[in-house]
């Protein structure tokens, strides 16, 4: 199966339904026209821990969401989770993203991308049914507020099948490939179904037209850039604005790989996982540490390129100073892998344990929620 060609290069590949390779963020400004975030920080009053630490790295349009902020004017925030499995660290970063923008006054949409997990996962929809009531008591374990939002399945949303099937009639083949690679008809299906998704915030049943910020990781830009193009052909019609998007980095896999992955299943763990299980993966991670104690003292680590830092930074580290402390520490020789494993085992497990005991409470709402039995 071929890749994207327009987006192909063997440092920097963003595939939403593959494999995506990303070397050198900083080439993602210059080549896919993606903005910087960090010169709009000082305008975000209360910014995101993942937007001040560089997490959040890159955005389209995000001017227009900031001015929202500003001006208490009124916007969306819609993103997607594919209910492929428990919630793990690139699902909760996307969760995360959503609490946030609805924390700061967003129409909030959290949609649940089961059409996506059938053509792209082969999830069958009674599957993804049960994993989408535990990714839903662990959104509103992490303070969604339900009363705030629309939480809905692609399946069982009409407005959104409705509008990809409006959609298809202004894209051609030629333009899905040259965006997506040739790949069956069900993904390009599913990427009209996300665009749908994307544009339902501005629909007259939701309040119409409004600038929406769309918070993914940065392997979802061609998504993004296909609503945003959609988004100006059917402007006249629905009066639809351009939305807005963030982009995250992608973790890297505990096993060194550029991303967790659920083919290496040491490359990640979910929040479900045994303690000992977790604790197991995070002690056997890759680190950019040195072969030997003498020599990681001489010369100290590479928290560039270490995944261990990266759990830090990206989830379980409140507190900014404690980051920097971690980066110049293990930099310096001073601290070592295994004891800042052992550390950052103890943050993972607190946290996982704590929202364990609240996600409990929640399955019954997600039920609820979702009309399941
Ligand atoms: S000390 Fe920590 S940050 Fe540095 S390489 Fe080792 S595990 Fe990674």
């Amino acid at each position: 199966m071929s890749e994207p060609p327009s987006e192909r290069s063997e440092e920097l590949l963003l595939d939403p339904f593959g494999t995506t390779i990303i070397k050198d963020y900083e080439k993602l400004y210059k080549e896919f026209g993606i903005e910087p975030l960090k010169p709009l920080l000082p305008r975000i009053k209360n910014p995101f821990m993942a937007m001040r630490r560089g997490v959040i790295f890159g955005h389209r349009d995000f001017e227009k969401i900031v001015e929202c902020m500003e001006k208490n004017e009124k916007f969306a925030v819609l993103s997607g989770i594919k209910p492929t499995g428990e919630f793990h660290l690139g699902t909760l970063m996307t969760a995360r993203e959503i609490i946030y923008f609805q924390q700061q006054g967003a129409d909030t949409f959290y949609c649940i991308a089961d059409i996506e997990a059938y053509e792209d996962n082969r999830i069958p929809f009674e599957k993804s049914e049960k994993y989408a009531v535990g990714n839903i008591a662990d959104v509103l374990a992490l303070g969604l507020d339900p009363k705030k939002a629309y939480i809905y399945r692609q399946s069982k949303e009409n407005h959104v099948k409705d509008l990809a099937i409006i959609f298809g009639r202004a894209v051609t083949l030629a333009t899905m490939k040259a965006i997506y690679g040739e790949r069956h008809m069900g993904l390009y299906l599913s990427a009209l179904i996300q665009v749908g998704d994307i544009l339902l915030p501005q629909l007259r049943d939701f309040g119409g037209p409004k600038p929406t910020i769309v918070p993914v990781g940065v392997d979802q830009d061609p998504h993004l850039r296909l609503s945003r193009d959609i988004a100006q052909k059917f402007r006249r019609k629905y009066g639809f604005e351009s939305p807005s998007a963030t982009y995250h980095k992608i973790i890297k896999g505990l096993d060194g790989s550029p991303k967790m992955s659920k083919r290496s299943p040491m490359s990640y763990f979910t929040l479900d996982e045994k303690p000992e299980t977790i604790a197991n993966k995070i002690s056997n991670a890759f680190t950019g540490g040195r072969p030997t104690i003498k020599e990681q003292r001489e010369k100290g680590g590479i928290p560039e390129i270490c995944p261990v830092y990266e759990i830090d930074v990206f989830h379980f580290v409140e507190d900014d100073k404690e980051v920097a402390k971690t980066y110049h520490d293990c930099k310096a020789g001073k601290l070592l892998c295994g004891e800042h494993k052992k550390r950052t085992i103890e943050y993972v497990l607190k946290f996982v344990k704590g929202h364990r005991k609240k996600r409990r409470k929640y399955i019954d709402k997600a039920r609820e929620i979702l009309n399941v039995e």
